[in-house]
């Protein structure tokens, strides 16, 4: 504990067009650590991670990485600080190679690219072995394998990921979260969104939960876990 953290976001306000969705939001990702984001459906779970990525404009707020503001940076920037998002639906180019897709991943950090690709494609075997096949032609799971390398070869110190599980199969959900286990053992730190809310929690150190855009309740994300309020946290009015 102590020191800066890594991600900073603060009395965070953003709605769309006359909606309010979060109404004043505090969160933190310390270095090297996970976190979950949990909600009900409509929670603001999404519009927190586009605003912490630089997708969309909070209305007010502070938003600090590693002790630089943020706020006025557009995405691309933050990607170049270390902050990337794999978005909900993953949003690989379908018309693209897989090896084309990894590589403008890169785009933001051209110095030793080529040694990044490698690293990705030994951490993501059956990558390898489809490099020039069009990225929309390979299954969910691999596309999402391919969404994760394509963000990793920006070299993120902060990984944001929002509904990485969507329409994977069990099996591949474990995968997916196993590979997540081994960048947060690596040291990167990640924040998560998934409906796979057992195994978000699993994974992470801490979690949030939101609800009609506040955070309902934060700690540890064992004692959520064993929170027999989560399910009202979920649910309830
Ligand atoms: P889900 O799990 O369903 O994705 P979420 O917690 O991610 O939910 P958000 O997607 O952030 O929630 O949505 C929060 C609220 O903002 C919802 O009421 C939603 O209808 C609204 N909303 C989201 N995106 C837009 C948009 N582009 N324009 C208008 N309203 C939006």
């Amino acid at each position: 504990k102590g020191g800066e953290p890594c991600l900073g976001a603060y009395a965070i306000h953003a709605g769309y067009g006359a909606v309010d969705v979060l109404h004043g939001i505090d969160i933190e990702v310390r270095p090297g650590e996970a976190v979950a984001l949990l909600g009900a459906n409509g929670a603001g779970k999404s519009t927190l991670m586009r605003i912490l990525s630089g997708l969309m404009a909070p209305r007010s707020g502070h938003l600090r990485l590693e002790g630089t503001q943020i706020g006025a940076q557009d995405s691309r920037a933050r990607v170049r600080q270390g902050l990337v998002l794999v978005p909900e639906g993953r949003q690989v180019f379908p018309e693209l190679s897989v090896h084309d897709n990894l590589r403008l991943g890169g785009y933001t950090r051209r110095e030793n690219a080529a040694a990044r690709m490698s690293a990705i494609l030994e951490r993501f075997p059956p990558l390898a072995t489809m490099l020039d096949r069009q990225a929309g032609l390979l299954s969910g799971g691999e596309q999402q394998m391919l969404a994760i390398g394509r963000a990793l070869m920006a070299q993120p110190r902060l990984l944001l990921l929002d509904e990485p599980s969507l329409g994977l199969s069990p099996q591949m959900t474990s995968d997916l979260f196993e590979q997540l286990r081994q960048l947060r053992d690596e040291g990167m730190a990640i924040m998560i969104v998934d409906q796979m809310a057992d195994l978000a929690l699993n994974l992470s150190s801490r979690a949030y939960v939101l609800r009609g855009g506040h955070v309902a309740a934060a700690g540890a994300s064992a004692q959520i876990a064993a929170d027999d309020s989560l399910d009202n946290l979920y649910f309830g009015g």
